[in-house]
């Protein structure tokens, strides 16, 4: 049947409710911890510190280390600990969204360590991953060129819908389920991560970047507000 309206009540644009928090690991250098709707994210930053094996150390510049990991119990269908090739794949985009972000060549010889742990899933774990990736960092004092925001863009029945749930990534509108993740800059508006899982024409596509821009402008001033020390829990604001 096709969607009338989304399931969950929201406009085709609208992000799911946020939360956003600042310094939820205390024994971290930075921390965060993002939400959209049921997909939960938390960060954890170590570093800059020395590089060990000394033989990967680069003189002239830091390197960046993300590991994503889902935890068990995140989804319904309980996930294997450990490293799997999705969980590298995700650690391997998370690091090139970020490390075009950061100057890492004020950091040379050191590895910044980036912890992620799904606590809940509920699809855009990646880029949830990633906001509280961008927000731990900032959190933690390492100079960042600017902000970035991530969102996955869908499509329902040829309309474009801003951060979808894991029900409407598995719906089939007659071409397939498209998942698009971005991963976008504050300022200069640049794309550092991008993914198309599904399909799309190329109209549909170039309106999907725009609905990216706009959802990550929303997102970034979120993560704005959380980083000055308000603690964001859009789910509460909803029930007043
Ligand atoms: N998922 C799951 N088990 C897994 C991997 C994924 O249940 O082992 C679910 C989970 O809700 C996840 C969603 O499928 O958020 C979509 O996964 P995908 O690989 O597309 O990445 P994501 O959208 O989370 O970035």
């Amino acid at each position: 049947m096709p969607y009338e309206k989304r399931a969950d009540g929201r406009e085709m644009n609208e992000l799911r409710p946020i939360q956003a928090k600042v310094g939820v690991v205390p024994n971290a250098d930075g921390s965060a911890l993002f939400g959209a709707g049921k997909t939960i994210a938390i960060a954890a930053v170590y570093g800059p510190k020395p590089l060990h094996p000394a033989h990967m150390k680069k003189a002239d510049t830091g390197i960046i280390r993300c590991e994503y990991n889902m935890l068990p119990f995140s989804v319904t269908e309980r996930a294997r600990p450990g490293p799997s090739r999705r969980s590298k794949e995700i650690s391997m985009i998370t690091e090139n969204a970020l490390a075009g972000v950061i100057d890492l060549k004020r950091f040379p010889g050191t590895v910044i360590d980036v912890q992620i742990m799904i606590v809940q899933a509920d699809a855009g774990t990646r880029c949830a991953g990633i906001n509280a990736a961008a927000m731990a960092l900032a959190h933690a004092g390492i100079v960042m060129k600017e902000m970035i925001s991530s969102v996955a863009i869908g499509k329902i029945d040829d309309k474009i819908a801003t951060d979808i749930t894991k029900e409407e990534e598995d719906y089939h509108d007659g071409e397939g389920p498209t998942d698009i993740p971005f991963t976008i800059t504050s300022n200069s508006k640049e794309i550092t991560h991008l993914q198309l899982d599904g399909y799309i024409q190329t109209h549909r596509f170039k309106e999907s970047i725009e609905a990216a821009k706009i959802a990550c402008e929303k997102l970034n001033e979120i993560q704005i507000r959380a980083l000055k020390g308000e603690e964001i829990d859009e789910n509460k604001e909803k029930e007043k």
